[in-house]
């Protein structure tokens, strides 16, 4: 340490005149005792430094502030990363969870990844799942496209890169709503998987696992009936299946 030259008070706890002493005296250094209140006790009566002690407070009391800010980094980081455009996925995974269809998946521990374009997977592992959800500043495919033909409409002069028009994006009031509603679509449609633990199955085929479809189906309805007001979701978007096969399961019955 650089201030072991320095010296400090030590100072008997009842109140006799102290001395100055190393800030890091030796266990057996004389400073750290009163010898006549010691003489008088039959036993050693130590001295305190009050200023090692307020310095030992306030670099214990910036640790603390330290790991409290660096968790709320940590927090922050992980809810942007976990958030559709303000919308926690945590938070609907748990909303999720709570849905009779969905009950089966409750507390299944998953997985959040981000990335440039959407794509859903996960069912597979039976005792985890996980999604990949675009990240909320990147268009995606369609919309780069329309950037992509739209910047090609443009003056020559005025022509930037795709990338530029790309960076630029910046998405609408209906584009985060649609993202949100594709993302809890996907997060239902796993846990679905998760909670039957069926497959797709294949549905040119027609071997489509009706007890996936129907829990499909009842999650995205109950998930609408409660939190529509937050998210609404689109069956036929993330639901099991579409058309002619959804009219199949759901003239099958519960
Ligand atoms: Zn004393
Ligand atoms: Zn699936």
């Amino acid at each position: 340490m650089a201030t072991t030259s320095k010296k400090v008070r030590w100072e008997c706890p009842n109140g006799c005149s102290g001395v100055l002493g190393s800030t890091r005296p030796r266990r057996d250094d004389v400073c750290r005792y009163c010898l006549d209140c010691s003489g008088k006790a039959g036993r050693l009566v130590e001295r305190r430094a009050p200023a090692l002690e307020r310095r030992r407070e306030a670099k214990s009391a910036a640790r603390v502030r330290r790991v409290a800010s660096a968790k709320d980094t940590i927090d922050r980081r992980e809810t942007a990363r976990h958030s559709v455009h303000g919308l926690d996925l945590r938070e609907v995974v748990r909303m999720a969870g709570r849905l009779p269809a969905l009950k089966g998946a409750a507390g299944v521990p998953w997985e959040l990844w981000r990335g440039k374009q959407w794509v859903r997977s996960g069912h597979a592992y039976g005792n985890s799942w996980f999604v990949r959800i675009i990240d909320d500043d990147t268009p995606d495919a369609k919309t780069r496209q329309e950037i992509l033909v739209a910047w090609q409409r443009e003056p020559e002069e005025l022509r930037g890169k795709q990338s530029d028009a790309v960076a630029r994006w910046r998405p609408t009031e209906d584009e985060k709503r649609a993202r949100q509603s594709k993302a809890v679509g996907v997060i239902l449609h796993e846990m679905a998987h998760i909670a039957t633990g069926k497959r797709h199955g294949y549905k040119a085929r027609k071997d489509g696992a009706l007890k996936f479809g129907r829990c499909c189906q009842r999650a995205f309805a109950q998930w609408n009936d409660r939190h529509a007001d937050l998210v609404e979701v689109n069956e036929k978007e993330e639901g099991a299946y579409r058309g002619r096969r959804s009219r199949e399961l759901r003239s099958s019955g519960e």
